[in-house]
């Protein structure tokens, strides 16, 4: 201990108040025992003050003035003026509540909240360097540790996130002027739903992706109708193509790139390189872990190549006393990944007999329109060697979709053919995002096609969409013809 240091003494220690540290103290209070959470920087962690929630407000925001604008068909005219520095103060609202809400249900839980960086001194202490100049530090002995440090954006070659015209994300989320034009490097979900909202807002959006494809982790036929939507919206996309730098220009910045492959994109793009006029770029092609600026040696905890801390089912690292969960612990990276990781190592920390099940995690892209995923693709369903029974009804069927005005994509069932079991499902279309859950809950329960399909549906709702799609797998669809 250094001298003058302050030590104390706690049960479960846990490092980051993020949707997974956050909840894990919230359970572990629950549990009786007594909890230190340790946050340098924002109760909620990215989540609430730069991820999920401000991406969300600003996705629907977005919406509003869009929609507001393009609903001439339905007999509104309008012209709706964006204020963005106004749009983001709401933000912030909606982010304040929910943030002061984590601090209060962490105090209510009788979690001690202590402000600070944390890093390890041994196996069984951390040093908080509490923030500002005089604020001194202190020493934690702790029986458990929670890592829960989560991730930051990945910076490439070129592109700095301390220079001006260049964002990550939550710079993105907090700007107060609109640009006039802006390029995204990376198509993956960040930079689609930001794109997105950009887009609906006025600014001209260039996408620059090194794949050849827009959402490359999901099916093609759950992306299409998005990167379509998004080209309705004016999105230029380039593929194939990699950021490279930019330069200031008279009136903004220039961002050069260059082909992936050479001869493809030089028939694809009209050239191995190629220049982006723009105000700001935005760097969106990944997220890394943070487990660099913890002193992981000190306490013996091993990450592996890519610096994510490798856990077992129920959330323990190499050091059997060490628990790591959220984005610091692996693919993938959702909050409510991370929060049922913080729950479980919560539990198994009082001794119950609590366990990580990952079949039916569920993923969602808030674009335009939404996606969202659980469990097993047809493809997945077929390497693990089911036999897949498929079921799919698309949105124009839906009485609910024509009457939102919004009736692109379909519900996708995979189900084993042999038992009806559900396996998986995959939905592009309105409210995806919500819709995913009933499946989720479906497989969870060991529901069968016939479950779903024998539930009486609300009418009209984008919900019987499911029931349809579980009907059309058993061959029996009334809305839709079937396979
Ligand atoms: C733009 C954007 C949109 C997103 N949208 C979604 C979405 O719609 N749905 C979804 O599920 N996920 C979304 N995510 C991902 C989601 O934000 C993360 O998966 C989630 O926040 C991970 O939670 P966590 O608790 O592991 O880490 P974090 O939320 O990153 O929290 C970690 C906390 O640890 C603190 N910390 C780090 N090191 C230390 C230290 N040494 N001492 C003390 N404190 C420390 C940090 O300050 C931070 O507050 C989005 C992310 C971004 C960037």
């Amino acid at each position: 201990m250094v001298v003058g240091d302050i030590a104390t003494g706690t049960d479960v220690l846990v490092i980051g108040a993020g949707p997974g540290g956050y909840v894990a103290a919230i359970r572990a209070g629950q549990l009786d025992l007594d909890v230190t959470l340790v946050e340098k920087d924002a109760y909620g962690g990215t989540c609430l003050n730069y991820g999920c929630i401000p991406s969300k407000a600003m996705i629907t925001a977005a919406d509003v003035a869009h929609e507001a604008g393009n609903a001439e068909e339905m007999g509104i005219h309008a012209d709706p003026a964006v204020d963005l520095s106004a749009m983001v103060d709401w933000k912030d609202g909606v982010v304040d509540q929910l943030t002061g809400g984590v601090e209060k249900l962490n105090k209510a839980n009788g979690v001690n909240l202590i402000e600070g960086r944390a890093e390890f001194a041994d196996e069984n202490s951390v040093r908080v360097a509490h923030g500002g100049e005089g604020q001194g530090s202190e020493t934690i002995e702790f029986e458990h540790a929670i890592i829960a440090t989560g991730s930051t954006p990945i910076e490439i070659p070129g592109f700095s996130f301390d220079d001006e015209p260049v964002l990550d994300s939550r710079q993105a989320l907090a700007l107060d002027e609109l640009p006039e034009r802006m390029v995204v490097v990376g198509a993956g979900y960040i930079g689609m739903e930001l794109s997105t909202v950009f887009a609906k807002l006025g600014t001209e959006v260039t996408v620059v992706e090194m794949l050849d494809s827009a959402l490359p982790g999901y099916e093609s036929d759950l992306a299409r109708p998005v990167k379509k939507r998004a080209e309705e919206l004016g999105i230029d996309f380039h593929f194939g193509q990699t950021a490279t730098g930019w330069e200031e220009t008279d009136d903004g910045i220039r961002v050069s790139t260059e082909a992936v492959e050479e001869e493809a994109a030089a028939e694809a793009d009209g050239g191995a390189t190629a220049e982006f006029d723009a105000d700001k770029v935005m760097v969106a092609v990944g997220r890394r872990p943070v487990t660099d600026t913890l002193n992981l040696e000190a306490a013996g905890v091993e990450t592996n190549d890519d610096g994510f801390i490798e856990t077992d089912d129920r959330a323990r690292t190499n050091k059997s006393h060490v628990y790591a969960v959220g984005d610091v612990a692996g693919e993938p990276m959702l909050a409510h990944k991370g929060s049922k990781e913080g729950q479980v190592a919560a539990e198994v920390i009082a001794g119950e007999p609590a366990a990580l099940d990952y079949q039916a995690v569920p993923a969602a892209v808030f674009t335009d329109p939404e996606i969202a995923t659980v469990g097993l693709t047809e493809e997945e369903a077929e390497e693990e060697g089911f036999d897949p029974a498929v079921g799919e009804f698309p949105f124009r069927a839906s009485g609910r979709a024509l009457t939102t005005g919004d009736s692109e994509g379909f519900v996708r069932v995979v189900a084993d053919e042999g038992s009806g079991f559900l396996l998986g499902a995959q939905i592009v279309g309105p409210e995806a995002s919500e819709l995913i859950a009933e499946l989720g809950l479906a497989i969870e329960m060991g529901a069968t096609l016939e479950d779903v399909a024998a539930t009486i549906h609300t009418h009209p709702t984008l919900a019987e969409a499911v029931m349809e799609a579980c009907e059309n797998a058993l061959g029996h669809a009334i809305h839709t013809l079937n396979r």
